[in-house]
């Protein structure tokens, strides 16, 4: 897991914001964002500088308000909200008809078989449905079948209303443009009616069963800020990529030998990986959602092989990917080696990047390297807090999740690894300063024997110690958490 410092997209992101991101009271629900472009937005340093046209351009044309020609992200504000009825009057009216111009045009771009108007940044009762026969060839007939996909011609409804007809439940794979590249099981109602307008302010009467039930009732959702995340068995949750994702970051070396100094070398290195079985874990990335390494129940460590190439490459490696990453925490599954091990670190310069405030109310304390393996988890204050909380396997998101206020960690005694609070720490991985830190330790009556003691901790590194035990039992945070807060990262620049 991660440590988030600001709500800006930096580096050291990743945690910490003790209310739901973006759904405080009083914030604005929506904002015409470009509708006023403004100089002080040339005078910002990080946003890209309008040329003086640019600006006039903007100024006379806003062309980047709502609808957009995108579909916003999960994280923003009117994907939550409860859209407004439209006026029947208003349905011929030209910003009615703007919108859903736009609806279909974004639904037909990105091709997707329904698009809500919330979706293109409008919180209006509008919908609208359509799955050409020619994006159904492409399918298998058992496929077909199995959902019950058929064609659907254009179909758009304003102030729909719902009806079940069949209530037993099927249970499919879905996915919302809204969350992107993302996809989970859904339990939906077999048959459905969905009345309302149309686009010509007629009133329509639909009944459907099989697929596009599932579409109706999911873009239902988002007329009442729903989502399917919210729905979701969250065990299921795929990013639909991982497995391309483990090809490609399993090579990335080729591409930078085209374009660095040391390309020979790099070149090397890429012949080796792909002639000498370097793909197999434990990989130099971290798996993301959707690989079954992430949800299985990793294996005890045999004491006696700790000190074994196999291990110890396991924790060097995974060492180095938090390090590269930046991250808190990192556990053997993630970069798919199955065993129950997890390292932690919070260094100095973590700290420096964070707020006074955020360091207060988030109890953020440095600490060295610490190796932990088979550890036990024990809760001593079973009292919650809840923060935001993200996981480099579920790369740009993140999420408010409620954890216990204390824990205490104890895991294998083995020789040359020093116990830490009963967890194991490897001795060459020691700095001076971890040493000063160690001999407190010993002085607070650990002896060379290594006796265990407790690592009893509280707040910020309790939160860690939570999260990365957890992904030993094949647990993410999203199952954990307060759906409603789960959020792109980005959703604010994707609007940009
Ligand atoms: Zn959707
Ligand atoms: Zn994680």
């Amino acid at each position: 897991m991660g440590v988030e410092t600001t709500i800006s997209h930096d580096k050291y992101f990743v945690c910490l914001y003790p209310v739901a991101m973006g759904l405080e009271e009083g914030a604005p629900l929506w904002r015409q964002t470009s509708a006023t472009p403004t100089l002080s937005r040339s005078n910002s340093s990080n946003i890209k500088e309008l040329s003086y046209l640019q600006y006039l351009k903007q100024k006379i044309k806003p062309s980047e308000g709502p609808p957009y020609s995108h579909v916003c992200q999960v994280g923003d504000p009117v994907l939550r909200v409860r859209a407004a009825e439209v006026e029947p009057g208003a349905v011929l009216g030209e910003e009615v008809q703007r919108v859903i111009n736009t609806l279909v045009k974004v639904m037909r771009k990105v091709e997707c078989m329904g698009l809500s108007a919330p979706q293109i940044g409008v919180p209006m009762r509008i919908l609208a449905m359509e799955y050409p026969e020619r994006m159904l060839k492409d399918i298998p007939p058992t496929i077909r079948q199995a959902r019950g996909l058929v064609p659907i011609p254009l179909r758009v409804f304003i102030n729909p209303q719902l009806r079940i007809c069949d209530s037993r439940q099927a249970v499919f794979l879905e996915g919302c443009e809204s969350i992107s590249g993302f996809a989970a099981c859904v339990p939906r109602y077999h048959s459905v009616e969905i009345a309302g307008l149309n686009e010509k302010a007629e009133a329509v009467t639909w009944q459907v069963s099989g697929w596009p039930a599932r579409i109706v009732q999911h873009e239902m959702d988002h007329m009442d800020g729903v989502l399917y995340t919210d729905r979701m068995d969250s065990r299921t949750f795929i990013n639909v990529r991982w497995e391309e994702y483990q090809m490609t970051s399993a090579t990335p070396v080729l591409s930078r030998a085209r374009s660095s100094d040391a390309g020979f070398v790099a070149y090397l290195r890429h012949l080796k990986r792909k002639y000498m079985g370097a793909k197999d874990p434990p990989y130099n990335h971290a798996c993301q959602v959707g690989h079954p390494v992430l949800r299985s129940r990793a294996a005890e460590v045999e004491p006696g092989a700790v000190l074994g190439e196999e291990v110890q490459k396991v924790i060097s490696t995974l060492v180095k990917v938090m390090r590269k990453r930046e991250c808190v925490g990192l556990s053997a599954p993630q970069i798919g080696v199955p065993m129950r091990i997890f390292v932690a670190e919070y260094t100095e310069r973590m700290l420096e990047q964070t707020s006074p405030v955020h360091r207060e109310a988030c109890d953020l304390a440095v600490f060295p390297l610490r190796v932990f393996i088979n550890p036990r988890l024990r809760v001593c204050d079973s009292r919650t807090v809840t923060l935001v909380e993200a996981c480099e396997s579920i790369a740009g998101f993140a999420a408010s999740v409620p954890r216990n206020l204390a824990v205490e960690v104890s895991g294998e005694k083995t020789p040359t690894w020093v116990p830490c609070g009963n967890a194991l720490i490897l001795l060459d991985e020691w700095s001076e300063k971890e040493e000063e830190w160690a001999s407190n330790i010993l002085d607070n009556g650990l002896n060379e024997r290594a006796e265990p003691v407790t690592w009893q901790v509280s707040g910020w590194p309790a939160r860690i110690l939570q999260h990365e035990m957890d992904h030993l039992d094949g647990v993410l945070y999203i199952d954990r958490m307060d759906r409603c807060t789960f959020t792109n990262r980005c959703w604010e620049e994707h609007n940009k």
